[in-house]
C-alpha cells in the first residue's frame, strides 16, 4: 500500500523546520517526506548582510542540508522548482522528473520588491542569497581597487536604498568593514561615502523612536549619511535619482527596499497579495486543503480583520510556522485533525549595527549597545541549535 507523500519546497527557516518536525513526529511507514532546494546548503538569511559587507566569510552563513536532516527519513532533492501544478498535485523541477504529492508545503522564501522602479533590477545589487552577497562584496572591492587608479568619487560611494532592518544592518556592517578595506586599498577613510536613502519620514519606520534615534546617531557618528523622506525613483548605471531629481553618483547601489513573495506561488494560481498568500488558521492556501504556505510567501494577520497590518515576514515567524506544521501536519497525515490554529508569538526584534552594536526590543525591554549585540548573537546561536543541535553551534557559532 502506498503511503502519503509530503513534499516540502525550500530549505529555509519554514521549510527546514517543517521537514525536521515531520521526520520526528511520523514513522517511516507513515509518510514519505521529500525536501527540494535549489542549493545543497541552507543559507542563514539573517546573517547575509555580513558577507555582503565582507565582515565575515559567506561560509559562516550557510550550512549543508544533508548534515542537518535525517537523510534516512527525508529524501533530499537538490534542484530548482520551476512550477507547481496544483490541479495535478505535481511539482515541476528543472533537472529531475516532476514529483507528485499528497501534501505540499511551500517555503520558497521571498524576492526583492522593486515597486517597478526603473533600472533597479538591471543596475542594483540585492542581499538575497550566497551568490548575490558574494557578488556585492567582490564588486565593492573591485571598485575600491579602481579608485586607487581612477580617483573617481562614485567608485567609493555606496548607496543603500531603503532603511528598514536589512538596510540598517547592512550599513552597520559597512561601517565596520571600511577601515580595513580602506587600509587594503590605500584610501583615506574620510573619502568613502555610505548613503542610506529612505522613502519614509524616518529610518526604520514604525520602530521605537528612542532606538531609531540611537541607531541613527551611532551610524552618523561613523560617517553614514541618511536621506529620509525621499524615495529613490530610478537606478541607472551611474547611481540613483531621487524624488525631486537629485542624482547620487555611485558604482555600488544595494537595494534593501522590501520583499514580496516568491513568483512561483503567484504563477501557481493561488490568490496572492504582493505575491504573498493570506493563509488560513492552519497555514493552508485558500481553496487548497492540502497546500500549506510557510515563511515569507505567507501572510498572517494578528486578528480576523484585514484592515490590520499583517505580521512582517521574518525568520522568527517562519520558524514558528515550520515548528507548528511539523507537529500538526503529522496528525493530519495520520488521519487526525488539526487540534489548534497557528498562533504567532513574537519574542522581540533585535537589529545589529555591526559586530559590537545593536538595538532591540525583547519583551518590554529596550536594549542597545553591547547588550543588544550579545542578544543578537544568542538569537543566531539558537537557530544553529534548532538546525543541528550543540555540534552545529560549536562548529558554526560565533560569540
Ligand atoms: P528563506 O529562508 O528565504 O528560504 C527559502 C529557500 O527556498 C532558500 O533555501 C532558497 O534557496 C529556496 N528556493 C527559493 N526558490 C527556489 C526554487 N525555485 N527552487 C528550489 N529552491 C528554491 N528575520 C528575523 O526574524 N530576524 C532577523 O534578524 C532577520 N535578519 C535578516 C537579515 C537580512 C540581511 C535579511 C535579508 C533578512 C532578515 N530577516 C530576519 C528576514 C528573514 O531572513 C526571512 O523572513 C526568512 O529568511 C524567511 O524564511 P523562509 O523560510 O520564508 O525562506
Ligand atoms: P522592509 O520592507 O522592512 O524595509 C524596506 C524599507 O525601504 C522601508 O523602510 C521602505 O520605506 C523603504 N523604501 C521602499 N521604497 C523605497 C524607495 N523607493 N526609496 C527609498 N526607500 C524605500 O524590508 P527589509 O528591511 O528588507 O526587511 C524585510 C523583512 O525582513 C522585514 O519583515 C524585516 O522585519 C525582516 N528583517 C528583520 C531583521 C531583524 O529582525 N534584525 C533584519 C532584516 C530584515
Amino acid at each position: 500500500m502506498s503511503i502519503p507523500k509530503i513534499v516540502i519546497l525550500g530549505a529555509g527557516y519554514g521549510g527546514l523546520m517543517t521537514a525536521k518536525g515531520l521526520a520526528k513526529n511520523l514513522n517511516a511507514n507513515e509518510a514519505e517526506i521529500t525536501l527540494v532546494n535549489q542549493n545543497s546548503y541552507h543559507y542563514i538569511t539573517t546573517k547575509l548582510h555580513e558577507p555582503a559587507a565582507g565582515t565575515s566569510h559567506h561560509d559562516h552563513a550557510r550550512v549543508s542540508i544533508p548534515s542537518v536532516i535525517d537523510t534516512n527519513r527525508i529524501r533530499f532533492i537538490q534542484d530548482r522548482v520551476t512550477g507547481m501544478k496544483l490541479g495535478e498535485k505535481t511539482v515541476l523541477l528543472e533537472n529531475n522528473d516532476p514529483i507528485q504529492y499528497d501534501y505540499l508545503v511551500v517555503g520558497l522564501g521571498s524576492a526583492p520588491e522593486t515597486f517597478g522602479i526603473k533600472g533597479l533590477l538591471e543596475n542594483a545589487f540585492f542581499i538575497r542569497n550566497i551568490n548575490s552577497v558574494r557578488m556585492i562584496r567582490e564588486h565593492m572591492e573591485y571598485m575600491f581597487s579602481r579608485y586607487a587608479i581612477e580617483k573617481k568619487e562614485e567608485l567609493i560611494t555606496i548607496v543603500v536604498g531603503g532603511a528598514g532592518f536589512t538596510g540598517i544592518e547592512y550599513v552597520g556592517e559597512l561601517v565596520d568593514r571600511m577601515p580595513e578595506l580602506c587600509r587594503d586599498y590605500d584610501i583615506p577613510l574620510e573619502k568613502v561615502r555610505i548613503v542610506n536613502v529612505e522613502a519614509a519620514p524616518t529610518v526604520l519606520p514604525g520602530f521605537d523612536k528612542e532606538l531609531v534615534d540611537y541607531a541613527v546617531k551611532y551610524l552618523e557618528n561613523k560617517g553614514v549619511e541618511f536621506i529620509v523622506n525621499t524615495p529613490i525613483e530610478e537606478c541607472t548605471k551611474d547611481g540613483v535619482i531621487l524624488k525631486g531629481g537629485r542624482e547620487i553618483k555611485s558604482a555600488t547601489v544595494v537595494w534593501t527596499g522590501g520583499v514580496r513573495g516568491n513568483k512561483l506561488v503567484e504563477e501557481s494560481g493561488i490568490e496572492t497579495m504582493r505575491g504573498r498568500v493570506k493563509v488560513d488558521e492552519y497555514l493552508r492556501a485558500p481553496g487548497h486543503e492540502n497546500v500549506f504556505i510557510v515563511g515569507d510567501s505567507s501572510l498572517v494577520f494578528p486578528g480576523e480583520s484585514e484592515n490590520e497590518r499583517p505580521y512582517p515576514p521574518t525568520a522568527q515567524i517562519s520558524t514558528q510556522q515550520g515548528q507548528y506544521l511539523g507537529k500538526q501536519l503529522a496528525k493530519v497525515v495520520r488521519g487526525g485533525q488539526f487540534d489548534q490554529p497557528f498562533k504567532y508569538q513574537p519574542k522581540g526584534t533585535v537589529a545589529s549595527l555591526g559586530r559590537k552594536e545593536a538595538i532591540g526590543v525583547v519583551g518590554n525591554k529596550k536594549l542597545t549597545g553591547g547588550t543588544a549585540a550579545f542578544m543578537k548573537k544568542i538569537i543566531d546561536l539558537r537557530w544553529l541549535f534548532l538546525l543541528g543541535g550543540v555540534s552545529l553551534v560549536l562548529r558554526k557559532g560565533k560569540l
